[in-house]
């Protein structure tokens, strides 16, 4: 790849500096916007998948800009939250195993290499289940064969282990003690931050949905700037249908999705780790992170909401799923009957048909690149994604079909959990 190292083209005013990042990304975005240039690639989308995406192109040698309309890791993104589980077991689907283990390895380098290694805890996942649950069953043998780490416990050593615990009508569960969870919104911060340092053009801008086809030779933002690249990224999460209505409006479905964070009783230790891991109860379809940083024991329904607006919706919670999620923390967790709510996140998932990802090349613009459907699950496969589309962009080579647009339906058939 080729490149000219000149910059934004600038066609109005200075951005306005992110005020949610750290002083020294919001110095590095000052210097891109003054710095100029054609870039190989413009990234546009700061969340899990764009900012590593960025990060791996740049890795390749390309001369990368990374624009994102509210900030690496906002409060409305999908990867905006406190926290997100990373988890190896994904019954039969052993591509997103791999991913899982391949990027577990890559966001340690990273924070590891930031200095931030606690972006990363290791609390262990459990997943539990209930008699012949083929998801958990195919999860196993697939764990096994690829020998990742696990353990496969019965229901007296679950209770022996985690009194805390009503497993209620689970038998048995399969715990993986390499995994954990990500402080999600931070941890995306640090693979910007990291990016920039290593000289990737971070804005915070919006770019304007690009009309045409055929060639797309620069992306225009919101400021009136035009920013010149030989290839684009839209890694937009929940945004890919507004940006493309045509295209992508009926086909990544953006879901409203509540998390409730309820607070212990003072000294009551049994809800962090290392006593409480991360946990599913697949058949409730409802998983919780132990309390982290005093925030809150983290229980979040996994069924999809209603439709959502990422960028005017309310995030406020409903009486509704806080009741039902109260009913089962009752049930599932008896000493936090009674523990109060204090603190809630509304987010959305962008769900495709069936939970596979996004990552394809745009039908009318040739050098234009689509990455996203993280579905609920994709925050953990950043790092993954990222090294896959930026192998894809700088070598070229087919994608794989399950990531096509092709495969991706008008009607929601869940598959990937
Ligand atoms: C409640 C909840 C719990 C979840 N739990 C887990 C979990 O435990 N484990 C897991 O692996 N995954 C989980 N996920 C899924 C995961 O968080 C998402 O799949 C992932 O964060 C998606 O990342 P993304 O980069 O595609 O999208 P986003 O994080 O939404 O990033 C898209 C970015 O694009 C920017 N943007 C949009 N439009 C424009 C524009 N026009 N110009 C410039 N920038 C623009 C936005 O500002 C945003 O920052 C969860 C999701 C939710 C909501």
């Amino acid at each position: 790849m080729t490149a000219t190292r000149r910059g934004f083209v600038k066609r109005a005013g200075a951005g306005v500096l992110g005020a949610v990042l750290a002083p020294s990304l919001a110095r590095a975005q000052a210097a891109a916007v003054s710095a100029g240039s054609l870039y190989d690639v413009a990234v546009v989308g700061a969340g899990a998948f764009g900012a590593w995406i960025a990060y791996h192109l740049k890795r390749a040698g390309c001369h990368v800009a990374l624009l994102d309309a509210y900030g690496a890791g906002n409060a409305r993104s999908s990867s905006g939250g406190q926290s997100r589980v990373i988890r190896m077991g994904y019954g039969d689907q052993e591509i997103y195993t791999r991913w899982s283990m391949r990027s577990l390895e890559l966001w340690k380098s990273l924070f590891s290499e930031a200095e931030q290694p606690s972006l990363f805890q290791r609390a262990g996942v459990l997943w539990m289940a209930r008699g012949e649950d083929p998801l958990t069953t195919q999860t196993l043998v697939t764990l096994q064969r690829l020998g990742v780490r696990h353990e496969r416990l019965g229901r007296s050593e679950l209770e022996g282990r985690w009194p805390q615990i009503d497993f209620g009508p689970n038998n048995w569960a399969i715990y993986e003690p390499e995994s954990g969870f990500l402080m999600a919104f931070r941890a995306v911060q640090a693979v910007v931050q990291t990016a920039t340092d290593m000289g990737v053009e971070y804005v915070r801008e919006s770019v304007i949905p690009p009309a045409g086809e055929g060639r797309l030779r620069s992306v225009a933002t919101g400021s009136g700037r035009k920013v010149l690249a030989d290839k684009v990224v839209f890694a937009c999460g929940p945004w890919l249908p507004k940006l493309f209505p045509e295209l992508l409006g009926e086909r990544i479905f953006p879901t409203r999705q509540e998390v409730f964070y309820f607070g212990p009783a003072p000294g009551d230790e049994r809800f962090r780790s290392p006593a409480m891991p991360v946990w599913v109860d697949f058949a409730e379809q409802i998983y919780g992170l132990p309390d982290v940083e005093a925030r809150g024991f983290k229980v979040a329904p996994d069924r999809h909401g209603e439709a959502i607006d990422p960028d005017s919706a309310e995030r406020v919670i409903t009486p509704a799923t806080l009741a039902s999620v109260r009913d089962f923390v009752a049930r599932r967790f008896p000493a936090l009957k009674n523990a109060p709510l204090v603190a809630s996140e509304v987010c959305q998932y962008e769900n495709t048909s069936n939970g596979d990802f996004l990552v394809d090349r745009h039908p009318g613009f040739e050098n234009v690149w689509l990455a996203g459907g993280g579905s609920g699950h994709g925050f953990k496969h950043g790092p993954a994604l990222g090294e896959y589309v930026a192998a894809r962009i700088v070598q070229g080579g087919p994608v794989d079909m399950r990531f096509s647009l092709a495969t991706k339906e008008k009607v929601q058939k869940r598959t990937v959990y």
